[in-house]
């Protein structure tokens, strides 16, 4: 008999921890916080959230220890593990980027040849190296790679970076960009029917939320001779909701737009007349 919970396995302690809990709680599922736990069952849909460490993850997925499992690209192609990726969940971005002293003049991937480069990734760096037909000297180091330049022990390093503070405060320059990352939501080959319909209905809610986070709702007033113009700025879903308003001339407005440019599509509606701007945050958004 298939079990009929699906294990999701998370980071249990990292940059990655409070929004993949986040995301899960997003999508409705009650769960303990995991604090000190190595489990925990949902109270109101069949999962049951495994707090692993995050490179553990790839692997446990494999052996069906866990069905599915969030954690970074960089980890998911780095193992190399038999994993399915079921789809971007938009946090947790960084980049795996090669670093050199700031003195060190680079102008492409050939200037690698023959160097010293130290990694927690050699896969994907090796990958990306024969790509480009260079050959390097990698050292796989599990930590602070950022320091191997001023210590001997490496001519460049490749590492994880966000904002490049680490990197600029140890004199290094990042020259490179190997893999762009963000949090995966992985799920094993031969998941079965039962649990591909729980997956499907988390995906279903995921997609949800996410879509809902680039949206924005938005209400305002218009004189109904302004009407035209505003609508043209507004596409909406379908197409914005006029609806009359008790005062006679007078319409509201109400539609969806990309979150990314609201205030823009803001100041062009006050500027065709519209009034009473309301922009307001969207829960889930099913397209
Ligand atoms: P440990 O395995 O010991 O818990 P870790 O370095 O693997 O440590 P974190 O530092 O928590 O764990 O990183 C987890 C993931 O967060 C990374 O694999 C990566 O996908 C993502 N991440 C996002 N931004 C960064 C960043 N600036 N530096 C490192 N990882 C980042
Ligand atoms: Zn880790």
């Amino acid at each position: 008999m298939e079990e009929k919970r699906l294990r999701i396995a998370v980071q249990r302690s990292g940059r990655l921890s409070e929004s993949s809990v986040a995301i899960l709680r997003k999508c409705g599922i009650e769960f303990g916080n995991g604090l000190g736990k190595l489990r925990s069952s949902a109270r109101n849909f069949p999962v049951e959230i495994l707090f692993l460490r995050d490179d553990d993850i790839p692997q446990y997925v494999e052996d069906g220890v866990a069905d599915a499992g969030i954690v970074g690209k960089n980890v998911v192609f780095e193992k190399g593990c038999e994993v399915e990726v079921t789809q971007g969940l938009g946090f947790g971005r960084c980049r795996l980027s090669l670093a050199a002293p700031k003195q060190f003049t680079y102008s492409g991937v050939s200037d690698l040849e023959g160097l010293r480069i130290a990694t927690s990734y050699p896969n994907v760096l090796s990958e990306f190296l024969g790509r480009h037909g260079v050959s390097a000297d990698l050292h796989t180091i599990s930590g602070s790679v950022e320091v191997a330049p001023s210590i001997g022990l490496a001519d460049v390093v490749c590492d994880l970076v966000s904002s490049g503070s680490t990197l600029f405060t140890n004199g290094l320059r990042e020259i490179e960009t190997v893999l762009e990352s963000e949090a995966l939501l992985i799920h094993r080959r031969l998941i079965g029917p039962a649990k591909q319909e729980i997956l499907d209905k988390l995906c279903f809610r995921i997609r949800a939320g996410i879509e809902a986070e680039k949206n924005k709702y938005v209400l305002l007033n218009a004189p109904n001779d302004k009407l035209e113009r505003i609508v043209t700025l507004l596409p909406g879903m379908r197409s914005p909701s006029v609806l009359p308003l008790a005062e006679s001339g007078w319409s509201s407005v109400h539609s969806v737009i990309g979150g990314n440019d609201f205030w823009q599509v803001v100041e062009n509606l006050k500027a065709e007349g519209a009034e009473g701007i309301l922009v307001l945050s969207i829960d889930q958004m099913v397209l």
